[in-house]
């Protein structure tokens, strides 16, 4: 379902729909759950028919046959039950697939301001935690309401039918019941949430942890970090403790209320007896359907809090899906083509939703087909900022940006990023091999063209090293590789990408000098032909670019070549003095 459908309609109406598609396997699950209900009502009222009619007058053959019946019923029970949960169980893993599926794609649509207002360790804890309980409702919700409401109907006629002087004390006492159900319930449900949150508390800490854990390391801060662990594990312990005593409070208030009622109906059913209102056999039976009956009450309430409990992460997961991604494609976009390459910034005043100032104020910059432009400055001076509006990641706030002529915001998004080749100074590996993380850049390409792609980026020689070629297997983050091998593996992806456009953030991390110099000259040879933006570091780049910007705090403080800008003596070369110290 789309972010637009589900803007439509209500929550229980967007739930329901997730069952649209396994409507045949739900039938089943009902059907199945209905015959299981039968044969669990059916047994007390048949064995005592046959014990008061068959027996009495020495029917052995027709007794066993009704026997031989009961035994039959059981055994199909038994199938109907293995169908239940088996095909009930796969009908909720199918919904979560489809639910995961739609949230998946979501989350993939939604624009880099969501992720920047976002946590990611919050979102997935929506991903796995929310769509567990979802699936648990979507599964058992209405098979335990549906048998739960069968179940008590049928005791409740039964029980009627056979005793209802005996009857109706089980009914008076059932609001008891029920009160006390609902009311430790629902501190049940608080001490779960509270559990929750301090189990969120424990997952945050030890994201934050494990990405920080070189840092904490560096710092020789291990205790500090183990110390925040054990207060949110503490916290964690103390919620759980809370939890279970609430828990165990029910469950001894239940079996209270188990016994007393057994109790109550011994009594007053041999009260009966004696009053010749009822046999032995009439009680028993009855008996059994006070237990068949209660069962399905302590369902019920456990499901008024599945169902709490699984709506309110399906809100979450409908609430997720309403947002819209801030950037999208216009209703009449169009295809961008292959592009020459010209850029044009126009008079561009941007800034971020969460910070009042702007980063850049009336910047324009032309960069013309084949151009290579560094654009440099001080540390949070807005050069990344700029280079991400080119590609539309985020929308300016004030002017335009044109490629070859096109106001990037009446583009396909895929089309213009298909025409721009991106390499980001953290380059991000995905868990697989080298091979794949190189195909990245162009899933269809050929083995001769990968093998090619990782040779001009100058990172063939290393693949080669490594135990098994382009099959070793890089980390979760590329761990296994340094930073200068993965900057020119993702050089290789754009390589094979070939974009007219390139758009490179160089690292800033010190490099050793053979390194430097073969990612220059991968950088080169990548830049070559291509329209480039370069937000530079190193000095190399910046001499070998025609033009040289200098962004710093609002705009574009100066403009020209790498000459110019020295005889001019102004704030590029006071970067360059001081760059120039650092370097040597
Ligand atoms: P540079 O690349 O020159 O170091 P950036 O473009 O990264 O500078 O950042 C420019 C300014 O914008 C900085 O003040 C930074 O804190 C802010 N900034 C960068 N990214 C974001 C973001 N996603 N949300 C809010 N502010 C941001």
């Amino acid at each position: 379902m789309t972010t637009d459908q589900m803007k439509k309609i209500g929550y229980l109406r967007i739930f329901a729909s997730y069952y649209k598609p396994h409507w045949k396997l739900f039938l089943l699950d009902m059907v199945c759950a209905l015959c299981i209900c039968l044969v669990d009502l059916a047994f007390p009222v048949v064995s005592r028919y046959s014990m008061q009619n068959l027996l009495p007058q020495q029917l052995f053959g027709a007794f066993f046959a009704v026997m031989a019946l009961l035994g039959g019923a059981y055994v199909l029970k038994g199938v109907f039950y293995y169908i239940v949960t088996y095909w009930g169980h796969l009908l909720g893993v199918r919904m979560e697939a489809d639910i995961r599926r739609d949230l998946f794609s979501h989350m993939q649509d939604l624009s880099f301001s969501f992720y920047d207002k976002n946590r990611t360790g919050q979102l997935m804890s929506r991903v796995t935690g929310d769509l567990f309980e979802i699936t648990e409702l979507a599964h058992h919700g209405p098979e335990d309401l549906f048998i739960s409401s069968v179940t008590i109907l049928g005791a409740f006629f039964i029980m009627l039918t056979i005793q209802w002087r005996l009857a109706l004390v089980v009914f008076a006492v059932i609001p008891i019941f029920i009160v006390f159900t609902s009311l430790t319930r629902k501190k049940m449900m608080r001490a779960s949430t509270e559990v929750k949150a301090k189990l969120a508390g424990i997952n945050g800490e030890v994201e934050s942890s494990i990405s920080g854990m070189r840092t904490a390391k560096a710092f020789a801060n291990e205790q500090a970090e183990s110390d925040k662990f054990n207060a949110a594990n503490d916290q964690f312990r103390g919620a759980k403790r809370g939890y279970y005593k609430t828990m165990a409070f029910y469950q001894s208030g239940m079996e209270f209320f188990m016994g007393i009622l057994s109790v109550l109906v011994i009594a007053f059913g041999g009260f009966l007896i004696m009053q010749g209102r009822m046999d032995f056999i009439d009680l028993t039976t009855f008996a059994l359907y006070v237990t068949t009956f209660i069962t399905p009450i302590r369902k019920l309430s456990a499901f008024v809090e599945q169902f709490m409990q699984g709506m309110a992460g399906f809100k979450r997961f409908v609430e997720l899906m309403r947002v819209e991604p801030d950037i999208q494609d216009a209703p009449d976009a169009r295809d961008l083509g292959t592009v020459k390459g010209d850029i044009l910034v126009d008079d561009v005043t941007f800034r971020y939703e969460s910070s009042p100032e702007p980063v850049l104020e009336h910047v324009t910059l032309h960069v013309h087909p084949g151009e290579t432009v560094a654009v440099v400055g001080p540390s949070g001076g807005g050069k990344s900022t700029l280079c991400q509006l080119i590609p539309r990641f985020y929308d300016v706030t004030e002017g335009r940006i044109l490629v070859d002529g096109q106001d990037v915001r009446t583009l396909k998004q895929q089309s213009l990023r298909g025409q721009i080749g991106i390499v980001q100074q953290d380059v991000f590996l995905f868990a697989g091999t080298i091979y794949d993380n190189i195909r990245y850049g162009r899933p269809d390409a050929t083995e001769a063209e990968i093998v090619a792609a990782a040779k001009r980026a100058e990172i063939y020689d290393d693949i080669m090293d490594m135990p098994n070629g382009f099959q070793t297997q890089v980390g979760e983050r590329g761990v296994m590789l340094s930073g200068g091998q993965k900057q020119r593996v993702s050089i290789a992806r754009i390589f094979l990408k070939n974009p007219p456009i390139l758009i490179l953030d160089e690292a800033t991390s010190a490099l050793d000098s053979v390194t430097e110099a073969r990612i220059q000259g991968a950088f080169d040879e990548l830049a070559r032909g291509r329209t480039t933006l370069i937000i530079a570091h190193r000095l190399s780049t910046i001499r070998s670019a025609h033009r040289i910007i200098v962004i710093d705090g609002c705009g574009i403080a100066e403009e020209g070549t790498h000459e110019e800008l020295m005889a001019k003596g102004g704030e590029y070369a006071r970067l360059y003095e001081t760059q120039k110290h650092v370097a040597v």
